[in-house]
């Protein structure tokens, strides 16, 4: 049976990929991604070799993890630091909350960070009453909507200038017409008082880096900096794949995940915090913590065939890729991490049976193959989830016996050319209609197969 969620995804994907207005902002977003993302990896000596020293990083960094996470547990801890293991979401949401309690805090401000949309961290100091404030623009943005990140790495990418415009002009009075720089000002007023003011700064970290105990920061704006230093308390909350041996290491992944992610040569603020603030130094937070995060990890760890979808650096490039995600937009999801990615690791996170449509939502064209900075075979990931989903026994039942059917029939030559071309179309028309899409035609099959008439003229040739 289709589940709550596939029925969901097909609902909201027919309706998105019908928007043309929707479809006119992502092109348009996506073709500024294009020509800067061009720009940015021509300046690579020898990409190909770079990605393949990424995935060879990620391959033996996540091999060994039973090492590498304690060796950056001891290292942060020395300087300081704390580590929290955490399971699940909700673990990790009691943490925060007993280092917020502790602290008698009552306000947070956060900076970008896609393991906290995992925990859905928002909504949780919410209904605690913690003034939680998103200090990326972008995420800034989608907060005063009330909406989920749009993107892994651009969440306001289904906007246009003119939507947020309207959204600043209803909130906060500013000219309908206001010019994005005047935009990012305002955003820049509302937020900087509260750096000061906020008990506790939470990010995320794009690397834990396990020889020196360190998290690396990369941002645009320059506000997870602000966000890590004025408050008293840091929390990071991280995924345990985000290690990398050694700081040596961001040489290669800070530009990788720069070009990839926006085209930039290097991201403007690029940070390695390790640990508290330690004597003689004149800012930093008093404490410091560091959440790592299994939450489904270890699922898509166990998985022989489809590990690598822990590889990946969060560049969201294979979302910019892929025709599918260009058509549906990262709402229809419904997924912390939508695009090829998220339909290959989420089935292994949050389980097969509720998640396994989003495998099938790929034309499997391998364009996320080949953009992925860490060589991650995406595509053909998306196929082992089909495997699996099936050899789990979890497509309906009559799925199966017609896919047996069909493999039967089309194997069998001769038995496909006993029926003409009005038996075939009846077969289709009658129990494929509704498989096969309303938008799309089936396929007219002619009276004689191609095979049947070039035997016949092959016999008439003969004769
Ligand atoms: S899978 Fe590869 S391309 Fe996609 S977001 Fe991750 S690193 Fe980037």
């Amino acid at each position: 049976m289709a589940s709550k969620q596939s029925k969901e995804f097909l609902k909201e994907s027919e309706q998105k990929a019908f928007d043309l207005n929707h479809r006119k902002i992502i092109n348009n977003n996506i073709d500024k991604y294009n020509t800067a993302v061009e720009i940015g990896i021509s300046r690579f000596n020898n990409l190909e070799n770079s990605k393949r020293r990424a995935y060879s990083t990620k391959w033996k960094v996540l091999e060994n993890l039973d090492k590498t996470l304690p060796e950056f547990e001891s290292n942060f801890q020395r300087k300081g630091g704390k580590v929290i293991w955490a399971e699940n979401a909700e673990e990790a949401r009691n943490e925060i909350w007993k280092i917020i309690s502790r602290h008698n805090a009552k306000s947070v401000i956060k900076s970008k960070s896609m393991a906290t949309e995992e925990i859905n961290l928002n909504e949780f100091l919410e209904n605690k009453n913690i003034d939680a404030l998103e200090s990326d623009l972008g995420e800034y943005i989608v907060q005063l909507l009330g909406q989920k990140p749009y993107h892994i790495v651009t969440p306001a990418m289904h906007l246009s200038l003119e939507d947020i415009s309207k959204l600043f002009h209803e909130k906060f009075n500013t000219p309908l017409n206001a010019t994005a720089k005047e935009l990012t000002l305002k955003a820049r007023e509302l937020l900087r008082d509260k750096y000061l003011q906020s008990d506790i700064g939470i990010t995320g970290a794009n690397f834990i880096i396990a020889d020196t105990g360190s998290i690396a920061l990369t941002e645009n704006e320059g506000n997870a900096r602000l966000g890590t230093t004025f408050p008293k308390v840091h929390i990071v909350v991280v995924g345990i794949e985000k290690i990398i041996p050694s700081i040596a290491d961001l040489d290669l992944f800070w530009p990788l995940l720069a070009t990839h992610g926006t085209g930039q040569n290097l991201t403007v603020y690029n940070t390695i915090l390790s640990g508290p603030r330690q004597e003689g130094e004149t800012d930093g937070p008093e404490e410091m913590y560091v959440i790592l995060l299994d939450n489904g990890r270890t699922n898509v760890l166990a998985q022989k065939d489809q590990r690598q979808g822990l590889y990946c650096i969060r560049c969201g490039a294979c979302l910019n890729a892929c025709p599918v995600y260009k058509n549906i937009g990262g709402h229809a999801y419904e997924t912390t991490y939508s695009g090829p990615i998220g339909s290959l690791i989420t089935p292994h996170m949050k389980g097969m049976e509720a998640f396994k449509h989003l495998s099938d939502a790929s034309s499997l064209c391998g364009k996320c193959t080949e953009v992925c900075p860490v060589k991650i075979d995406i595509h053909n990931m998306l196929l082992a989830n089909r495997r699996d989903a099936v050899t789990q026994k979890l497509t309906p039942e009559m799925e199966r016996i017609g896919w047996k059917v069909f493999s039967a029939a089309t194997s069998n030559r001769s038995l496909l050319d006993r029926f003409g071309g009005r038996f075939k179309n009846f077969i289709m028309s009658t129990f494929m209609k509704k498989k096969w899409g309303k938008h799309r035609e089936l396929p007219d099959f002619p009276d004689k197969s191609f095979s049947k008439q070039w035997k016949e003229r092959k016999d008439s040739s003969l004769d």
